[in-house]
């Protein structure tokens, strides 16, 4: 959309340049007849009628271009405020595509450009943590999508109040978050990571449609420590590498242990 009002814009601005531009070389060429017209009185000594007549045809000709130019500059002033809009449009769009629109929280998208800028800083003490909804499937089989939408924000809110010290938390991808845990060793990571699996398990989501509390939200964790040699993908990996052992030693856990 942005780009379509941008282009628009610039061919009618072009547009408006091309038709002043005929009309100032228009303009030029009446000055130009009425300069040897006036030259002519001055050499050959016109009657004041004559004087007037080209006088006239002065004034008609200096309307013409004024209101040419008044046409331009209000172009101009048109093709201003859509600048202005179309920049605040760019500055609210370039602040979504790091938001998910669900939970509010930032996306895979800001966590990627975070950890590679985080990274290249080569910190001294970071963490890496994944939490993944244990058996979400069936919660959204069994209660409906729209309950599960619920969970993922209650899980959102809650991840967020538990975070601390810098820790940030992203959308990374359904029903998976990621936390980016500055300064701090694994042993504090897990820590982390158990109080906010412990926090889940005390989560109660109400079902509105059958009246029912429902508390058995679970998610299970995976940590990983920065090792120098680590790139985001390579980080990534050794996270997920744990959740995937917390999944299989049967959920709703952090690991490593
Ligand atoms: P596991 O314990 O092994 O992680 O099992 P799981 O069922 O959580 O994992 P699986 O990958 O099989 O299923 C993920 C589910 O998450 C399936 C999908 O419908 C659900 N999901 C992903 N994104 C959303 C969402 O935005 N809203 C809802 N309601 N559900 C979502
Ligand atoms: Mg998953
Ligand atoms: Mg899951």
């Amino acid at each position: 959309d942005m780009r379509q009002n941008l282009d628009a814009m610039v061919t009618e601005l072009s547009q408006s340049i091309k038709d002043t531009n005929l009309d100032a070389n228009l303009f030029k060429s009446k000055i130009d007849s009425n300069h040897i017209k006036l030259n002519k009185i001055e050499n050959e000594g016109f009657t004041i009628e004559e004087v007037l007549t080209v006088v006239k045809s002065l004034v008609n000709d200096s309307n013409e271009i004024r209101v040419s130019a008044q046409h331009f500059s209000e172009q101009l002033a048109k093709a201003q405020s859509e600048i202005d809009a179309l920049k605040a449009q760019l500055i609210k769009t370039e602040h979504e595509i790091h938001f998910d629109a669900l939970t509010g929280s930032l996306n895979r998208r800001a966590f990627n450009k975070d950890l590679q800028a985080i990274l290249e800083q080569h910190p001294d003490g970071l963490c890496l943590i994944i939490a993944d909804i244990d058996h979400f499937k069936v919660f959204n089989d069994t209660y409906g999508h729209q309950l599960g939408d619920q969970v993922l924000k209650s899980v959102t809110k809650r991840l967020n109040e538990a975070c601390q010290n810098g820790t940030k938390l992203y959308r990374f991808g359904g029903e998976e978050f990621a936390l980016i845990v500055p300064n701090s060793q694994l042993r504090r990571a897990r820590q982390l990571a158990e109080s906010m699996r412990r926090s889940l398990e005390k989560l109660v989501v109400k079902d509105k449609r059958k009246g029912d509390n429902i508390n058995n939200i679970n998610a299970s964790f995976g940590v990983a420590e920065f090792i120098l040699k680590d790139s985001v993908n390579t980080l990534i990996e050794r996270a997920d590498k744990q959740l995937y052992e917390a999944k299989r030693l049967g959920r709703n856990r952090v690991m490593p242990i």
